[in-house]
């Protein structure tokens, strides 16, 4: 069976080869991304036969929720399970006005990360244009019909720009004015850091906003937490995400997880002031969301203080992310590892839950 979502772009083409009229893409569309339809049967004013004619050819959804946690300060996640039995995290975050969600783009991550749920078990497999698509779909039916989402973070399981093939597809489809229509200026990518892909999003000229997690001022620590960084180096880093700068002209932001006793001290941030000073960016630092197994933690309140104080005084613009959804293990691959890890390690992960 074909994928609908997957396959818009080719829906004309199928229309034509049956004789129908091409209006009906723009029906089906606005069922889908307007009308939030869940099946073909909620897409009331097309005819019952051409309903099943495309019932016939096309699935609709090709992934389904495996589960639906909801945390106390509103925010929501789902685990979804796709066609091959993979499971895959997405995570819809309420913010006042701002409805943010936070999509995954591979099953697994190769980045390898020491800090992170994600890469634990490595990479599966990347996500096609239509599941990443299905992320959105499955978060936005959460909403109340009055409410529309406004923002999207690529910071869910995966590397984005591993997987741009699929990546910027999907995003097109968020971001046209038939899809979800939030602009790219509300559209995230977050990536480890890959020059030669950030060089090919700085040419597709669409402006979306990059972040890089950098998560250490120097080579020698990066490489420690960041091992894919011995083959990169944070200088060509920079360069890359500068070029992206100059073409798209959006504000770069840079992420550092603050993990205590290994990057949070006040010589870290005066050396990470000294390295980003002079670009127009966002330090966006995120206290370490603990993750089961791991032997790291988040920093007490006073290291995170003297941390951004130093950061303050290096002129560097910097925000806290607040951490959202902890009770539900909102961050970062770690409610697919409860579910698809052996027996043993899902006893260990139990607590955290
Ligand atoms: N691979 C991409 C996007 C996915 S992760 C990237 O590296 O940017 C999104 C962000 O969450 C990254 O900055 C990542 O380093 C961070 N992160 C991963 N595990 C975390 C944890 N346990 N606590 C806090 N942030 C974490």
């Amino acid at each position: 069976m074909r994928h609908l979502i997957a396959e818009l772009e080719q829906l004309a083409e199928w229309l034509e080869s049956r004789g129908h009229p091409q209006y009906r893409l723009q029906q089906i569309k606005h069922w889908l991304f307007a009308g939030r339809a869940r099946d073909f049967d909620e897409m009331t004013d097309l005819p019952r036969r051409f309903r099943a004619e495309l019932a016939e050819e096309f699935e609709l959804n090709r992934s389904q929720i495996a589960r639906h946690d909801i945390a106390g300060d509103g925010t929501e996640k789902l685990l979804l399970k796709l066609f091959d039995g993979q499971h895959i995290e997405c995570v819809l975050l309420r913010d006042g006005q701002r409805l943010t969600i936070c999509v995954s783009s591979q099953v697994g991550c190769a980045m390898g990360c020491v800090f992170c749920a994600s890469g634990l078990d490595g990479v599966e497999r990347n996500l096609t244009s239509g599941e990443i698509i299905e992320q959105m779909l499955h978060l936005q039916r959460l909403l109340p019909e009055d409410q529309r989402l406004s923002h999207i973070v690529m910071m869910g399981m995966g590397e984005p720009l591993a997987n741009l093939d699929a990546v910027l597809p999907a995003l097109d489809v968020a971001a046209s004015s038939a899809g979800l229509g939030i602009s790219p200026r509300r559209i995230t990518i977050s990536t480890v850091g890959i020059p030669a892909a950030i060089l090919r999003l700085a040419n597709q000229s669409r402006s979306f906003n990059l972040a890089v997690s950098l998560h250490a001022p120097d080579d020698a620590l990066r490489n420690e937490l960041v091992p894919v960084n011995r083959n990169i180096g944070i200088r060509a880093i920079l360069d890359a995400a500068d070029r992206y700068f100059d073409v798209s002209g959006r504000r770069l932001t840079f992420e550092y997880v603050l993990l205590a006793g290994v990057n949070d001290s006040p010589k870290h941030a005066r050396q990470l002031a000294q390295l980003l000073r002079g670009r127009c960016l966002l330090l966006n630092v995120i206290p370490y969301n603990p993750v089961a197994g791991l032997p790291y933690h988040t920093p007490s309140a006073t290291a995170i203080h003297r941390f951004r104080a130093e950061l303050e005084r290096g002129g560097i613009p910097i925000r806290f992310r607040q951490r959202k959804g902890n009770r539900i293990n909102a961050a970062c691959g770690q409610l697919r590892r409860i579910v698809q890890s052996p027996p043993a390690n899902r006893i260990q992960a139990g607590p955290s839950a």
